[in-house]
């Protein structure tokens, strides 16, 4: 019986529906995040804003949210030559991969995550990690997570799960799941709080939330809450 959790928490839609669904499920759950020098601080800052809301707002949550750890991985930047950390466009290379891919960062992710679940005691890691919108990423698919639950559960001899509550479902079923497990109330704080933009734009307001509206990561966003909101839509009326 699993009764804690450490969720990867970067402060965007994704992972902050993930920090819902583990605050549903297990009594005590922490958080923990990474500083890798990023073009923009706006993440960090937005994952802030979220817990300090979600204490606020959803006090049946707030009771078993417990500690937040920040991990400095500038180490990160220094051996990764990418649009996130350097000033260069974001573009599609070769290899299929966005040049935002850093490689391997989900292990090295995951790998100090559960060092820090081992100290904390915490049974489960939950990742919003997704094979459906990000097929590129190698080190967010199924088998690569299984691989490293079986890895790091013999490296550390402590039975650790990892959940991927997103990995097969989009955008618009991840708005749907912030619906499920937090009602309207998580919804609006999703939209208002959490950051996803990959330009650090928090000036333009969209229904679906801040961001430049035109890179990869708001169209993935703005096109998801789009077809959530045709659906909740369609519910809505009958005589449809
Ligand atoms: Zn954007």
């Amino acid at each position: 019986m699993h009764t804690s959790a450490l969720v990867l928490f970067s402060g965007g839609q994704d992972s902050t529906t993930c920090l819902a669904y583990a605050l549903e499920r297990y009594a005590r759950v922490e958080t923990i995040a990474f500083d890798y020098r990023q073009r923009h601080s706006v993440e960090l800052d937005a994952r802030l804003a979220v817990l300090r809301e979600i204490r606020s707002r959803f006090p049946q949550w707030a009771a078993k949210l417990g500690e937040d750890h920040l991990l400095d991985l500038a180490v990160l930047g220094a051996v990764s030559e990418t649009s996130l950390t350097r000033d260069t466009a974001f573009k599609m290379e070769a290899s299929g991969l966005p040049n935002t891919f850093v490689p391997g960062r989900n292990l090295l992710f995951l790998t100090l995550a559960a060092a820090v679940a081992y100290r904390r005691d915490l049974q489960v890691m939950v990742t919003g990690v997704c094979e459906t919108d990000f097929s590129g990423y190698p080190d967010c698919r199924d088998d690569t997570m299984k691989a490293m639950q079986l890895a790091l559960s013999l490296g550390m001899d402590k039975r650790f799960l990892i959940e991927t509550p997103l990995m097969w479902i989009d955008k618009a079923a991840t708005w749907a799941l912030a619906q499920s497990l937090g009602g309207q109330p998580l919804v609006d704080l999703i939209v208002e709080h959490t950051h996803t933009c990959y330009l650090g734009d928090r000036t333009h307001r969209h229904p679906w939330g801040y961001g430049c509206g035109e890179c990869p990561a708001c169209l993935l966003r703005a096109n998801g809450y789009a077809g959530f909101s045709q659906s909740v839509n369609r519910a809505a009326s009958p005589c449809d």
